[in-house]
């Protein structure tokens, strides 16, 4: 059971987890959950905020020692309100220290990048972590507070990662067992383990993180690795929506998706799950199941290898803001091999992450959906592969139109479903929205276009949710 910052920002949500993990291990006598938390709410941004905050030249360190102290009090303000009235005096001794502990280390670390002036993606990991080892302890706490053992682990000695700070990959094999040696046991005595989502740690103990949002994943590497039965990530909606329900008030819960049709629906920006998350589920073969903290009798969403054919072929619909279209084009380049490679390969040279791609089928035109702060890194790496076939008109533009959004339909239903497109494109047409661009996945699991990031992102999530979502009620 995996629950986000929204379901722990507070000592009364806190004690609500609580109550659900509790109800949850008194189900079964042989079946104890496995939790995985997120730091409480906004912690993880005051985390980052605090680390630059220390870089800022004299009066950083000061200001951002300041922060760390108010973070102090915000969970001791928390921890006290779990611990009211409840008769486990020692084991909030305990607490106390390791709360102290953490905090002293992450005052030397502020200290640290101060000192030196230098923030490196390492160094942010270690101080974007602490969110999540705080979170664990008051967690913790407050099941101990509720009769219910619970201990707070670390995932760094668990989930074992590679070094790509603030992206990290974990290492299946490695972590299945690590959680054999310091997971399963406990569970197994009847102690609900309660571990830090979001972080891990390499073979040698440098602490990583799975990237924002990583809890997710978190829940589902842990799940597979313990052989959870099924693994449940608890948020503050009924499970996956048919769009964000904050852009769209229609949107309704789906009972049910696809491994395939969930991974779609993240990797196009429903932030209800991080894009990841599927992988290990996917390799262990254990469902997914998205339920809502604030409403648990709803059934919220399950997620596993195949699903019940939607009412309309499309499911879901989903954006993401604030990218940039590239184009490189030139008549130059028709029928000659190797642009989309050299493309391609500058650009992940770069760095750069792209989106969505779509070719016309003249082979002149080639554009590439990224997101806009890495607009300048794509257009000088392409510029640079390009030299040649520039100065000799080959290639004629490299362009960057910033302030596009990608939207994505989703369904397993539109396979083999003719008119999709027509109705998506009709609906688009209809409150006036342009297609800058278009690509169709090859599963014919989405159909995506990009469009401006203005009110038009809107108006067209509603005009395709109105069309097939609400249209086939
Ligand atoms: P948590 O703190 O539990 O990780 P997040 O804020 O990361 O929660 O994700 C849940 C939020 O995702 C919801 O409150 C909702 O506003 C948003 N969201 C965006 N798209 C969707 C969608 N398709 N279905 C459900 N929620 C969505
Ligand atoms: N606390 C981390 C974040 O805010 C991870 C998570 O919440 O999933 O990004
Ligand atoms: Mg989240």
């Amino acid at each position: 059971m995996k629950f986000g910052g929204s379901s722990l920002a507070d000592a009364g949500r806190i004690r609500r987890v609580a109550d659900l993990v509790r109800h949850a291990a008194g189900q079964a006598p042989r079946e104890t959950p496995v939790v995985v938390v997120s730091a409480m709410g906004g912690v993880t941004d005051r985390l980052f905020t605090l680390a630059r905050t220390a870089l800022a030249g004299r009066t950083g360190q000061g200001a951002a020692l300041e922060q760390v102290d108010e973070l102090r009090r915000h969970h001791e303000r928390a921890l006290d309100a779990l611990c009211e009235g409840a008769a486990t005096e020692d084991s909030r001794g305990e607490v106390d220290v390791r709360l102290a502990a953490y905090f002293a280390e992450l005052r030397d670390i502020v200290i640290g990048v101060s000192l030196l002036g230098e923030l490196s993606p390492r160094s942010l990991d270690a101080i974007a972590a602490y969110g999540e080892k705080f979170s664990t302890l008051l967690v913790a706490a407050a099941l101990r507070a509720a009769d219910t053992p619970a201990e707070a682990i670390s995932a760094e000695d668990v989930v074992v990662t590679d070094a790509t700070f603030g992206n990290a990959m974990p290492d299946m094999a490695a972590t299945t067992r690590r959680a054999a040696e310091r997971v399963v046991p406990l569970a197994r005595r009847g102690v609900v383990p309660i571990a830090t989502g979001y972080i891990g740690a390499t073979p040698d103990g440098i602490t990583t993180t799975l990237g924002r949002n990583g809890s997710d994943y978190s829940a589902a590497i842990v799940g597979a690795a313990v052989g959870a039965q099924e693994i449940w990530i608890w948020t503050d909606v009924d499970g996956v929506m048919s769009a964000d329900p904050r852009l769209v008030p229609a949107a309704r819960s789906l009972p049910d998706l696809s491994y395939a049709e969930a991974a779609e629906l993240a990797y196009f920006g429903s932030r209800v799950i991080h894009p990841r998350t599927i992988v290990p589920a996917v390799a262990a073969g254990v469902p997914l199941r998205i339920k809502n903290t604030f409403h648990p009798a709803h059934p919220g969403t399950l997620i596993a290898t195949t699903s019940a054919p939607g009412s309309g072929a499309v499911k879901a619909v989903t954006a993401i803001r604030d990218l940039a279209l590239v184009t490189v084009e030139g008549l130059g380049m028709l029928g000659v091999p190797g642009i989309a490679g050299r493309t391609f390969g500058a650009l992940a040279t770069a760095g750069v992450n792209v989106l969505m791609i779509s070719q016309a089928s003249s082979e002149s035109n080639i554009a590439m959906v990224i997101a806009r702060r890495e607009v300048a890194a794509a257009t000088r790496a392409l510029r640079e592969a390009f030299a040649l076939e520039l100065h000799r008109h080959e290639v004629d533009a490299i362009r960057a139109q910033e302030g596009v959004a990608i939207l994505t339909a989703v369904g397993g239903g539109m396979r083999g479903t003719p008119g999709v497109a027509g109705r998506l494109f009709g609906a688009l047409g209809r409150v006036g929205v342009n297609v800058i661009a278009i690509a169709q996945g090859s599963s014919e699991l989405s159909i995506s276009c990009v469009v401006r990031d203005d009110h038009a992102v809107e108006d067209a999530l509603r005009a395709i949710h109105h069309e097939f979502v609400e249209g086939a009620l």
